[in-house]
């Protein structure tokens, strides 16, 4: 399945490249290239509620990508657009805040 133009944002790097958020097996946000690319590594699709979900082909015991699933190269990936910055996006008028980082979070 291929995502819609209404799927994709612009990339927050403002690299210029359109993206598709993702959600992981593990519910993180993950960003992958507008286009599917057989070179990827991200199984991709649509679920039932119309969101687009992602797993990774390269983790332990992966399955094969399915029928309903199109690979993906993760767009924040080495040689691609830069990994994104841990700071929140800036708002017009507002400085950028950085996130505290998950360490200090832990040690409370
Ligand atoms: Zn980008």
């Amino acid at each position: 399945m291929r995502p819609t133009r209404h799927d994709l944002t612009d990339c927050p790097n403002l690299c210029g490249e359109r993206i598709l958020w993702t959600r992981t097996e593990y519910g993180e946000r993950m960003a992958v290239d507008a286009e599917p690319d057989p070179a990827g590594n991200q199984a991709c699709m649509r679920d039932g509620l119309g969101r687009w979900v992602s797993r990774s082909l390269t983790s332990p015991g992966a399955l094969a990508p399915a029928k309903v699933e199109h690979t993906y190269k993760p767009h924040f990936r080495k040689g691609g657009c830069a990994a994104l910055a841990d700071v929140q996006l800036t708002l017009p008028g507002l400085p950028a805040v950085a996130r505290p980082s998950r360490r200090r979070r832990a040690r409370r």
